[in-house]
């Protein structure tokens, strides 16, 4: 384990004690201790346990008992060495959830023993915020870089304090592991609306994992007939077992059962969620001849083709759709989806968990393929 020295934060002695939590059926109980402990990843294929002391919260922050943080692609593709940019050391993880134990006295919307999951974290001022275009601040976020020398926003600590603006309440019914799916549901959320769907229309998902089937299930919420197009077993039973139509792509020809699925018309709108040239290819073959929608929606290392002439995309009128992240408003409708159970995240978790000290082995778990998302439990 690596000390490091306090980490400059607001003011101290800001903050609004909880009061006593222990006559409350969701409570706390715990006090904070006067340390973080954090997973980071320190160079390829090694993560590790670090700790540093506990800031106090400032006026506008929350300081949260971290409960689950699940391990995201970005952060195991990092793990394996294909997607290293961020550099190291970095104390990644963003798909956190946990529990509101201290607020600052400017906090208005969020009670101590709250579940809450991290939205973004942005400076809220730079004109990209105002703007809701995303935040362009490189001192704050994930493109930051702590005074003791890490990258990151630590979403694997068991304590955190974070921008009271960032966190987003979800029902205690929801495990915290479930919780943490705000964020990727979020980007979704995003994707859908760049991507327009409407009610009745035929949207095929391409890739059953586990931004597939967020797709899915959120492309269902909003009325569409969702096909689900897979090669993996285990993914294609999953798929099913959410009710959705499911193309099995060992067995028929994606592009051509999509097709016969829909009496020729062909898919109003594709999501691309496994980045692979082939998929973009089906994808291009499967959506309607005129005025179809393709949503690219996953990243892959190294990076997957599209082959198509410019004509094709002119006399087609096709719309081809680039997305990725999400700003502020897209994870208040996550959360909504999540709080009204309008989609269903608790068989996208994969059954091991994972204490803190075993991060290591999640990260190995996780980067296993065919996973879906491994938590790892911080406390
Ligand atoms: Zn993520
Ligand atoms: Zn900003």
């Amino acid at each position: 384990m690596i000390q490091t020295e306090a980490p400059k934060s607001g003011p101290q002695g800001w903050m609004r004690p909880c009061g006593s939590l222990s006559d409350k059926k969701d409570s706390v109980g715990a006090i904070a201790p006067g340390v973080m402990r954090f997973g980071v990843l320190t160079e390829k294929g090694h993560a590790e346990v670090h700790e540093r002391p506990l800031p106090e919260p400032g006026p506008e922050e929350a300081l949260i008992r971290q409960e689950a943080c699940n391990i995201c692609t970005t952060d195991y593709q990092q793990w394996l060495g294909q997607r290293e940019g961020r550099g190291y050391p970095i104390a990644c993880g963003h798909e956190c959830a946990g529990t509101v134990i201290k607020t600052g006295e400017k906090v208005r919307d969020l009670q101590c023993g709250d579940q809450v999951a991290l939205a973004y974290i942005t400076c809220g001022i730079c004109e990209g915020c105002k703007r809701g275009i995303g935040c362009s601040n490189n001192e704050i976020g994930p493109r930051q870089q702590s005074h003791d020398g890490y990258r990151g926003i630590f979403g694997y600590a068991d304590y955190a304090v974070r921008p009271a603006r960032a966190l987003v309440k979800i029902k205690r019914e929801l495990s915290p592991g479930e919780a943490a799916f705000m964020e990727p549901l979020a980007t979704v959320m995003k994707g859908l609306e760049k991507l327009r769907v409407k009610a009745l229309e035929t949207v095929v998902v391409i890739g059953a994992g586990t931004m597939g089937l967020l797709n899915a299930q959120a492309a269902r919420a909003f009325g569409c007939r969702v096909i689900v197009s897979e090669l993996l077993d285990n993914k294609i039973a999953l798929a099913r077992s959410l009710g959705f139509e499911v193309i099995d792509g060992k067995t028929a020809e994606p592009a051509s059962e999509v097709m016969r699925l829909t009496d020729k018309a062909g898919a109003d709108a594709v999501i691309v969620a496994v980045a692979a040239a082939q998929a973009n290819q089906q994808a291009l073959d499967m959506a309607k001849h005129l005025d179809g929608r393709i949503l690219y929606f996953a990243a892959g290392y190294p990076a997957p083709e599209i082959k198509i002439d410019s004509n094709i995309i002119h006399y087609r009128r096709l719309e081809l759709i680039g997305t990725f992240g999400a700003e502020l408003p897209h994870f208040y409708a996550a959360a909504d989806m999540l709080n009204q159970d309008r989609v269903k995240v608790s068989q996208l978790l994969e059954g091991s968990r994972y204490p803190l000290e075993k991060i290591q082995d999640a990260f190995a778990e996780a980067a296993r393929p065919g996973k879906y998302r491994v938590s790892v439990l911080l406390n």
